[in-house]
């Protein structure tokens, strides 16, 4: 039981409008007008870049959270380690490269583990089926293939026939196939696409989650997700995108040792709440449902709470859809579900 009143503070989203995005997903989930753009990430955190918890927290939270609409692929990415960060970000510091360089690759001096939660069906690519996909990687990357657009449709209609002659069954085995069709959807000419093939691909349904440590190459292709990750800019990115791409580092810094599990450790996990925690990372995820029924929440650190369906009393206010309040550390979170039996959902995002 919920002995006092804990403190919280609504807080608004801090919205990226990218050409992947949706014009309706996120604009449905905050309340937003429809306006034909594409809203493609919603923000709650310190970042330089989105910021909107520093005016009542006033040192930088630890992780970024975001909710985020991918309609179209984000690009094939990896992450550096913590001491890549730091020697990059000095060097490129002393060549005098200004952060908004768009060849610019350390933004800052930290490594950015991230992890994703599947809101919907979500579509994503995360690390190679084997290390023999080195070879590929680096015959594509490094330009040696020299595939032309129309090799690149010749294959795309061998996967076409060979999905449609698929059973509906068979069809969760063929999803990196899926993936590349996507890909050549949304960039017709990037030869990228192809490692899609090369790559562990996997369709989360909603509640299910991946981790993506330093060294783990990755590429969201469809769907919604929950994202946190350390408060890091630094990103190699091999293709599918329009930003700077750099093989060079994709190739030096990907792990091609495919890992035994993309997933986060899940820990006390009772009947009305997940807490999807990955080791070391130092951020994680709670997912409460409609059970949750005069319960304390007693989760260390900055918090951010967000309603993802149904209606709940949190901390005395009421929480729906959309709605996302900042807890700061040494309150608790007091919980009372107002939702049907099945419906109700929110989420903490956590250190
Ligand atoms: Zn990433």
């Amino acid at each position: 039981m919920c002995d006092k009143i804990f403190s919280m503070e609504l807080i608004q989203p801090v919205f990226k409008k990218y050409q992947w995005g949706s014009q309706t997903k996120l604009q449905d989930m905050f309340s937003v007008t429809k306006n034909g753009e594409k809203l493609a990430e919603a923000w709650f955190g310190s970042h330089k870049n989105g910021d909107n918890i520093s005016k009542i927290y006033k040192s930088d939270l630890p992780y970024l959270f975001k909710v985020l609409a991918v309609e179209k692929c984000l690009s094939l990415q990896v992450h550096p380690d913590k001491l890549t960060a730091v020697k990059g970000f000095q060097s490129e510091q002393e060549k005098g490269l200004a952060i908004d360089s768009p060849t610019r690759v350390f933004k800052d001096s930290n490594s950015k583990p991230e992890m994703a939660v599947a809101l919907s069906p979500f579509l994503v690519a995360v690390g190679v089926k084997s290390s023999k996909a080195q070879e590929k990687f680096e015959l594509i990357l490094e330009n040696k293939a020299n595939i032309s657009v129309e090799q690149l449709d010749k294959i795309t209609q061998k996967i076409q026939n060979r999905l449609k002659k698929a059973k509906p069954g068979e069809l969760n085995n063929l999803l990196a196939e899926q993936a590349f069709l996507y890909a050549r959807q949304d960039y017709p000419d990037d030869p990228t696409a192809l490692l899609l093939l090369e790559m562990n691909v996997e369709k989360l349904h909603p509640g299910e989650a991946v981790y993506l440590p330093d060294g783990v190459i990755h590429a969201y292709i469809r769907g919604e997700c929950l994202e946190i990750m350390k408060n890091s800019d630094n990103v190699f990115r091999a293709g599918l995108t329009n930003k700077y791409i750099d093989t060079n580092l994709v190739l030096r810094y990907t792990n091609f040792t495919p890992l035994a599990s993309y997933q986060p450790d899940i820990i006390n996990k009772t009947i009305y709440s997940t807490n999807y925690l990955p080791k070391d990372a130092g951020f994680g995820i709670m997912l409460v449902n409609c059970r949750a029924k005069n319960k304390i929440i007693d989760l260390t650190g900055p918090k951010i709470v967000l309603g993802l369906d149904g209606k709940f009393e949190i901390n005395g206010q009421l929480v729906t859809r959309g709605q996302a309040f900042f807890v700061p550390n040494k309150e608790k979170i007091c919980v009372n579900s107002l939702s049907k039996l099945g419906q109700g959902k929110f989420a903490i995002a956590h250190i």
